[in-house]
């Protein structure tokens, strides 16, 4: 499979279906992917920690004086961003770092790009930790992952790599009282001897039931859109994705469709 890493601590900008103009921090190691979750989508390819352990992580200082030089750039250009993103190869609340860099980049938006919106793409995983959340109430997109309604299928689609119970991280999305953005990916297929399918009737009722419970502001719903680590995944159409969204609707959420 082709893997998709990114080689700096500040890319683009790049155009996001999701996100417009977005200008992307990565604070994870260039060429290298860190994550605390092994999805079988992922576009970075399998999680091996132990050999991006062996490099280092962008500091903050660095990285925010990369940022800033990257914003003043674009100021009043067709290049100044719709969105300052934090993605890039790996889960970015890891950084030990992450609570000081979202408040300085948040300065720092509101000098160079103040149309910007802080977006943070994030899988949840580190939620245990108060600051965290704290961290996450400061950005304007404070996107979470939950991909699927049970834990079982959870737990296949994105083989975290510590203990992952679902009802603890639904009561943690609920600690931002709505400002959160669920996105969720929707797949079917095989890995090893695995069915998964988050597309099913039994799963799109648990996912709506979480959803009431966690009510967020808006659910993203998306589909696989580049090479995947485990083979024999299968791309999920608009249709039916669409078909998905109206049950969101349904339910007085907002959904937005990405295939
Ligand atoms: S959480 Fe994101 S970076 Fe980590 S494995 Fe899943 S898709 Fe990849």
């Amino acid at each position: 499979m082709g893997v998709f890493l990114f080689d700096d601590m500040i890319f683009g900008p790049v155009k996001s279906r999701r996100l417009g103009v977005s200008l992307g921090i990565n604070l994870l190691p260039n060429h290298a992917k860190f994550c605390n979750f092994n999805c079988i989508y992922c576009e970075c390819g399998w999680t091996k920690n132990k050999q991006a352990l062996r490099m280092e992580l962008p500091k903050a200082e660095d990285l925010l004086i990369a940022l800033e030089q990257k914003l003043k750039e674009s100021t009043g250009t067709e290049l100044e961003p719709d969105s300052i993103t934090f993605a890039g190869n790996g889960e970015p609340t890891m950084h030990p770092e992450f609570d000081l860099i979202i408040r300085e980049t948040i300065k720092l938006r509101d000098v160079y790009a103040p149309k910007a919106l802080v977006s943070v793409l994030s899988n949840g995983s580190m939620l245990h930790k108060p600051l965290i959340i704290e961290s996450l109430k400061l950005a304007d997109n404070n996107i979470l992952k939950l991909d699927g309604g049970t834990e079982n299928t959870i737990r296949k689609i994105n083989m975290p790599l510590k203990a992952f119970r679902l009802n603890e991280y639904v009561t943690q999305l609920k600690r931002f009282n709505g400002k959160i953005i669920i996105q969720t990916l929707f797949v079917r297929g095989k890995y090893g001897n695995e069915i998964i399918d988050n597309t099913t009737q039994n799963e799109i009722d648990a996912w709506i039931k979480l959803l009431l419970t966690i009510q967020p502001q808006k659910v993203m719903i998306y589909a696989i859109e580049r090479d995947t680590p485990a083979e024999n995944l299968e791309k999920i159409s608009l249709m039916e994705l669409e078909r998905i969204a109206e049950k969101v609707t349904a339910i007085g959420i907002k959904s937005e469709v990405f295939a």
